[in-house]
This record gives structure tokens, C-alpha cells and sequence, in this order.
């Protein structure tokens, strides 16, 4: 049995607010959001991250869907960004493939904050 929450977010096993999907992604709502619009797409398959051989369609639903969900979203006009935290050092925290699309407000220039003691 496949515990991963994204994998039971996309069996639908546990319940999350379904933004945009397709037979290869799903986009949903990120349950503590960082900015005024904050959406997760995850490929229906499980990969750990980007080093995980991911298959070119794959990829290419992932970042597809990021314009999108930005047009359902109603600020692919004003812009907004796509973060792909991948690894340790990149700050992954759930190890299944996610794309942020995070947006409806203005952001800071710079991209990369360090952490503490690093
Ligand atoms: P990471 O740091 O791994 O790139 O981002 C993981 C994201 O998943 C975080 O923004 C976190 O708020 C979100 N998240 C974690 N668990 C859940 C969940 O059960 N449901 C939803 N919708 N988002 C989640
Ligand atoms: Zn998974």
C-alpha cells in the first residue's frame, strides 16, 4: 500500500480542492499557502523528484498545466512563478514530484532564501 500523501491525494483518497487535472497530472490547492494564489500539480505517478527518470510527457503535462492552472487561477496576465523544490538542499519536503504555481500578488525580486545557518 502506497502511503505517499500526494499518491492518496491523487487516488482521491484524501480529500483536496481539485484545481485543474488531466490523465497525467492533478492540480490541487496547497493546504498552507504562501501566497494569495498557491496551487500544487503532481504527476498522477509517483516520482520522487526530477532525478527520478521522469518521462518526457510527464514533464511536459507538469509545466503545461502551470499556465493553466494560472488562467483558471485568474492571474496569468499578471504573472506568477513556478518553484520546483527538488532534494534536501532544494527544500523538499514531500518526496513525490510537485510543481508550485504561486501567484496573485507582487514578488520579491530575489528567489533563493538560504536557511538558517547555511
Ligand atoms: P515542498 O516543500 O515539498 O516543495 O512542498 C510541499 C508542499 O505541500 C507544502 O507547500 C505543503 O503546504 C503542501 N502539503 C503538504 N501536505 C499537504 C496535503 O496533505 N494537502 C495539500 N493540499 N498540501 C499539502
Ligand atoms: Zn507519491
Amino acid at each position: 500500500m502506497n502511503e505517499c500523501i500526494f499518491c492518496r491525494i491523487a487516488r482521491a483518497e484524501v480529500p483536496s480542492s481539485v484545481v485543474y487535472e488531466n490523465d497525467k497530472v492533478i492540480a490541487f490547492d496547497d493546504v498552507a499557502p504562501q501566497a494569495p494564489v498557491h496551487v500544487l500539480i503532481i504527476p498522477r505517478e509517483h516520482y520522487e523528484h526530477l532525478g527520478w527518470d521522469v518521462p518526457d510527457d510527464v514533464l511536459a503535462a507538469l509545466l503545461g498545466a502551470a499556465h493553466r492552472v494560472a488562467e483558471i487561477k485568474g492571474i496569468a496576465d499578471a504573472g506568477y512563478r513556478v518553484i520546483i523544490n527538488t532534494g534536501v538542499d532544494g527544500g523538499q519536503v514531500v518526496k513525490h514530484l510537485h510543481v508550485h504555481v504561486v501567484g496573485g500578488a507582487r514578488m520579491a525580486h530575489g528567489m533563493v532564501r538560504l536557511a538558517e545557518g547555511s
